[in-house]
């Protein structure tokens, strides 16, 4: 089944995200992230991350820079999926 890739895609998506975090407002992977929210949102609503990070890439287009306590509680998340290695 095409479930298999479409898991993996999302985790590359995650691990994308992870790394948004460090470098905030890089396009490359803003578009990344915002393709995959619109074409998969049940992928992170799943991982119980979806709202943080569409307030996370809204807001890099904004003025307003992500809250230190959303880019936390994302971060601690991430980290529990282990996408580092
Ligand atoms: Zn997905």
């Amino acid at each position: 089944m095409s479930d298999d890739s479409q898991e993996m895609d999302c985790r590359e998506v995650l691990a994308e995200v992870y790394f948004y975090l460090d470098s905030e407002c890089a396009q490359a992977r803003q578009e990344i992230i915002k393709q995959h929210l619109a074409e998969c949102s049940p992928c992170l609503a799943q991982y119980g991350i979806e709202q943080d990070v569409r307030a996370l890439v809204h807001r890099c287009c904004s003025k307003d820079a992500a809250p230190a306590e959303v880019k936390a509680r994302l971060r601690a998340k991430l980290a529990e999926f282990d996408f580092e290695k």
